[in-house]
């Protein structure tokens, strides 16, 4: 691989090393070596990356520049809809469904000149930690192939890591693109709520979900960033100021941050022991780098995945109501309209999105909506007040990304609860609306990659970057293209 970050191809395209088309080729070839071993992609667009790759030669060649994105392949999770591209948000009942329109962020990265590769496995409707959710196969983590890439947006984050596209889409509800970028050793990140557009976005739970960036750089994730974001009238959520550009900061180092260590967010205990050294290693690093650290504590946060999965299942089971056997997808035929629908929906879904269906129905029928979805809505203005109080004391606050590092397929897959304890350390960030980003900072004992949470207050992406990209250079972590098939199926270690 010549050609692993945006920034890196992007100059490359400019000085004429490498042309558009030759990075397609790259990524396509690349593609075909490990594609049967990590199934990434549910599309892969060959035809339409080659096309739009030549236009976009064409277009440079004739001087006419669209930035830093021109002529770069990116793999977009399959839960956004792509005009003429088949968006199946991983489930059987919107198998075969083609959008007749493209998702804003979709438009917008298309305007910066990207290539949309294809379109990227995933947990049902977003739903779960490991991408085992999938109704067509799980993805594997380019690490190492008997573990998860996380989840839901596993295949963006094992396409980037794997070298598949130089850059993804993913979309987080309550860790879903910092999980799996975590896992699979790579940079992801989630904006405030409302700094990307959700038009055209397959709705899992509405108050939380927000569209973001998967890539192997602090400063790749910031251009793609700043490409999808701004106010956009076809979502009524959109944040209509204006936002400082996320690579506004990028440099500015850790000189006099007061960076706040939530150690224990969300009241995760079983931290493991490799996931903490790392954590820890990268704070004394930060200090040494005259970050001023003090340990806060956000005790609502404990009560953060208790309420989210009232909210999330409760907004899921609105939102999947539109699958009804009529307008989209899958129809199985009944004797009635009701057992059409009725028959549509129970081979539609699998599991998973059955029981939040059923659990938030339940949350909110008549006489348990106040004592449980209420409730929840009051826990997450207490999250918002606990983080409040935490910046009034600093600037970002910061984690670890996740408890464990890539587990074994199959591992969690028996017990939900297991499974939902994956994103104790991201949820309270979607609770609370704000931006939060994951990036490496070393291995464990297995090799497998092990991700440092930073979050910041709403809008306040430049300076989560800025100390992102502060982590990652201390770190010196690199996160290129981790699969060599000279390695076998293990992810290469360096
Ligand atoms: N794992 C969480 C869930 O299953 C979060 C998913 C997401 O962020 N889309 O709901």
């Amino acid at each position: 691989m010549a050609f692993t970050t945006i920034v890196g191809a992007a100059r490359a395209l400019r000085d004429g090393s490498v042309t558009s088309v030759g990075l397609a080729e790259q990524v396509l070839q690349r593609t075909s070596m490990v594609e049967a071993q990590l199934h990434a992609y549910l599309t892969l667009d060959s035809d339409g990356l080659m096309e739009a790759a030549a236009r976009a030669d064409e277009e440079l060649a004739a001087g006419s520049d669209r930035g830093p994105l021109h002529g770069i392949p990116i793999a977009v999770k399959d839960n956004m809809t792509t005009r003429h591209m088949e968006t199946t948000a991983g489930s059987r009942i919107l198998s075969g469904y083609v959008p007749p329109y493209d998702a804003t962020a979709i438009r917008r990265l298309r305007d910066a000149g990207a290539l949309i590769a294809g379109k990227t496995n995933l947990d049902e409707f977003a739903m779960g930690s490991s991408t085992e959710n999938s109704a067509f196969g799980p993805t594997r983590n380019p690490w190492n192939t008997d573990r998860v890439p996380g989840g839901s947006s596993g295949g963006s984050a094992a396409a980037v890591a794997a070298g598949m596209a130089l850059g993804g889409l993913g979309s987080d509800t309550g860790g879903s693109i910092r999980q799996p970028a975590s896992l699979c050793g790579v940079v992801g990140a989630k904006p405030t709520y409302g700094a990307v557009s959700r038009y055209g976005l397959i709705a899992f739970a509405s108050s939380l979900d927000q569209i973001g960036p998967i890539a192997h750089r602090v400063e790749d994730a910031a251009l793609l960033l700043d490409a999808i974001s701004g106010h956009d009238p076809l979502d009524s959520t959109s944040y209509p100021g204006g936002i400082e550009p996320s690579g506004a900061r990028l440099g500015g180092g850790l000189d006099g941050v007061r960076v706040g260590v939530a150690r224990r967010l969300g009241g995760a205990d079983a931290v493991e022991p490799d996931v903490e050294a790392a954590f820890d290693r990268a704070l004394a690093a930060m200090e040494g780098a005259g970050a001023v650290t003090l340990e806060v504590d956000l005790p609502s946060t404990e009560q953060g995945l208790s309420a989210y999965y009232l909210i999330a299942p409760a907004e899921c089971s609105a939102n999947l109501a539109r699958f009804d056997g009529v307008r989209y997808g899958l129809r199985v035929d009944g004797a009635t309209t009701e057992q059409m629908m009725s028959r549509s929906r129970a081979d539609g879904f699998g599991p998973e999105v059955t029981r939040r269906v059923l659990l938030g129905t339940f949350a909110l029928s008549a006489g348990y909506h106040e004592a449980f979805y209420g409730q929840a809505q009051k826990v997450r203005t207490l999250i918002r007040e606990d983080f409040a109080r935490a910046y009034r004391q600093c600037d970002v606050l910061v984690s670890p990304t996740s408890a464990t590092t890539a587990f074994p397929l199959g591992d969690r897959t028996e017990d939900p609860l297991s499974m939902y304890v994956s994103d104790v350390f991201t949820i309270p960030s979607n609770l609370a609306g704000h931006p939060a980003i994951s990036v490496p900072v070393g291995l464990d004992r297995h090799d497998l990659p092990i991700g440092f949470q930073v979050m910041a207050p709403a809008l306040e992406e430049a300076v989560m970057f800025q100390v992102a990209a502060a982590v990652e250079s201390l770190a010196g972590f690199d996160t290129t293209v981790p699969f060599d098939p000279s390695y076998g199926l293990r992810g290469g270690v360096r």
